[in-house]
C-alpha cells in the first residue's frame, strides 16, 4: 500500500514523548534501539521500514512519541 504516493516520509521520534514502552523496538529491532536513557532511538533513520511500516509503528506508539513528514516538511497526520 502506498498511502502518500509520490512522497518520501521521515520518521522521527519525539524524545520528550517517549515512555520507554518498548513497542517499536520490540516489532521493529532493524529501525528501533534503545539509546543509554532506555529512550528510543532509530537505527540508519529507519531506513528499514517501508511506509505502511512506517504508519503502523506510529499508530501503535502509546506516547504518540513517532512522527512523520512529508517531503516537504509536513506533519502526516497518523
Ligand atoms: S513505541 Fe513510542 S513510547 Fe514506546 S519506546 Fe517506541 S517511541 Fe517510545
Amino acid at each position: 500500500m502506498c498511502w502518500i504516493e509520490g512522497d518520501r516520509v521521515r520518521i522521527e521520534i519525539n524524545i520528550d514523548d517517549c515512555m520507554s514502552s518498548g513497542k517499536c523496538v520490540a516489532d521493529h529491532p532493524s529501525a528501533f534501539d534503545f539509546d543509554e536513557d532506555e529512550l528510543a532511538m532509530l537505527i540508519d533513520d529507519g531506513r528499514a521500514l517501508s511506509d505502511e511500516q512506517m504508519l503502523r509503528v506510529a499508530r501503535n506508539c502509546p506516547s504518540r512519541a513517532i512522527v512523520l513528514y512529508d517531503d516537504d516538511g509536513n506533519q502526516i497526520p497518523t
